[in-house]
């Protein structure tokens, strides 16, 4: 049998001339993960729309597109395509959950949820050829002992982090503008891989950098634990994401930097309790998010914080008060978001009874334009300030400002590279991922990520025998 595999790109990501590196980043792991329950003498063709080329004139027996909000009228039209031509499509993926009316005019079959349960059994049905038009995730999800991912489907030439890995499903954690809860309703909506499997899968990555993409990295505190035992000695330099209490709590993220954690996406999101109580993000409420900060740079991880602006209590003040936040405290790189209400997130159901809903054209569902009427400033003051928060976060002289909050040259100059890298350059990423160069610059990553001196051990064993008090 013939399987195409489809992620489709996003609408900017398309242009032939222009490639932002953030979208060369990581591989389809999705899509691989999928194809590990074909059979090996299935024909697969894995196709990253991001990356490489879609041809369009062949004659799969089947075509699967993942499908997420800004890549959906692109997915849409492949689809279509294909089954003009007479072949069958099936889609998945997050929007496909949260709008399945939609996306089913568009397919043969769709997938609600979580593959790893029902696609093999949509791939027995499709055999047989009885296929349903429509299969949901319920019970029984569990990670734990999945066939190996199809990591020989990937081009890793071609992305920047080819060793990036998930070992989990969702998050602890119920924040209501966050697509998760939707994603996974119906079942369990946070479980983990076996660590010996992870640790396996690990070992079988070439070279030395590894970046988890789980929402939450230290989300399962005791298999964070055993996973970085068992890293132990195994010369890894990796990046993740985790909530600012978890970097608070006990002694975790000491493991981890002992074991090769470099920088860490932290989702701060806000400073006002009230929009903390507003996204039910109870677990940033009374954290101390400076006190996180310090943690992770004492301990030589870089951050990267997440910032939302939009939020009920934002008023006109918290765009600077956030960027002058980031700077002052040595925050490596920002990402910021305009609150985007998900379609099937509580935040999208409480706005639209509320009529605050301004468009449902999902290109713009990006966090980078206005969707609703925020609460205390207008869609342009929104806009304005979030564009305005951007620039002046990457201005070469903030730059030279963060980085010269740090303690040491080492650290200062390790935050100036990194940062720099990643925003001052676009047009040399661009001929580097044009050119082919990307598997080149990997052990530059390597070297930017490598151990500084932690020049505050004592100060902070200290501070984790007081924090876990
Ligand atoms: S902590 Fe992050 S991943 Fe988890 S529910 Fe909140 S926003 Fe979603």
């Amino acid at each position: 049998m013939k399987v195409k595999l489809i992620l489709p790109s996003l609408i900017e990501s398309k242009s032939a001339f222009w490639r932002p590196i953030k979208y060369s980043l990581f591989p389809p792991l999705g899509l691989a993960t999928l194809a590990s329950f074909l059979n090996a003498n299935d024909e697969i063709d894995l196709i990253d729309q991001h990356v490489e080329k879609l041809n369009l004139n062949d004659n799969p027996d089947l075509v699967i597109i993942q499908v997420y909000i800004t890549n959906a009228s692109r997915a849409y039209s492949i689809a279509k395509h294909y089954r003009e031509r007479g072949i069958y499509v099936a889609l998945g993926g997050l929007h496909v959950s949260s709008l399945p009316s939609e996306a089913a005019k568009y397919a043969d079959t769709i997938l609600i949820g979580p593959g790893e349960q029902i696609f093999p059994k949509f791939i027995h049905d499709f055999r047989i050829r009885k296929p349903l038009k429509t299969y949901t995730s319920t019970s029984g999800r569990t990670i734990q002992n999945l066939p190996l991912i199809r990591r020989d489907l990937i081009k890793r030439e071609k992305y920047l982090v080819p060793n990036s890995l998930v070992i989990s499903r969702g998050c602890p954690h119920h924040c209501h503008f966050c697509y998760k809860d939707d994603f996974f309703k119906g079942g369990k909506s946070y479980y983990t891989q076996r660590v010996d499997n992870i640790l396996h899968e690990i070992e079988s990555l070439k070279g030395k950098h590894l970046y988890f993409l789980d929402d939450h990295l230290l989300g399962n505190p005791q298999l964070a634990n055993s996973l970085f035992d068992g890293m132990t000695g195994m010369n890894r330099v990796f990046q993740g994401a985790a909530t600012v209490s978890s970097i608070l709590e006990g002694n975790l993220i000491e493991k981890a930097a002992k074991v090769g954690l470099r920088s860490l996406f932290v989702g701060f999101e806000t400073f006002s309790p009230e929009n903390l109580q507003q996204s039910n993000k109870s677990q940033n409420l009374k954290s101390n998010y400076e006190k996180a900060v310090r943690r992770l740079h004492d301990l030589g991880i870089m951050i990267n914080g997440s910032f939302v602006f939009g939020l009920d209590n934002d008023q006109k003040d918290v765009f600077k008060r956030t960027v002058d936040w980031g700077l002052n405290n040595a925050i490596t790189t920002a990402t910021y978001h305009i609150l985007t209400p998900y379609p099937g997130t509580q935040l999208y159901n409480k706005m639209k009874i509320n009529n605050r809903i301004t468009t449902q054209n999902w290109n713009l569902y990006d966090t980078r334009h206005v969707v609703y009427k925020p609460n205390q400033l207008t869609a342009e003051e929104l806009k304005t300030g979030y564009n305005w928060a951007y620039n002046e976060f990457y201005k070469w002289r903030n730059i030279f400002y963060a980085s010269n909050q740090h303690e040491t040259l080492q650290h200062q100059l390790k935050h100036l590279f990194y940062t720099g890298g990643w925003k001052k350059f676009e047009r040399l990423w661009n001929f580097i991922i044009n050119t082919g160069g990307l598997k080149k610059m990997l052990p530059f990553l390597e070297l930017l990520l490598s151990e500084v001196n932690n020049i505050n051990t004592e100060q902070n064993n200290d501070r984790s025998i007081k924090v876990s008090a």
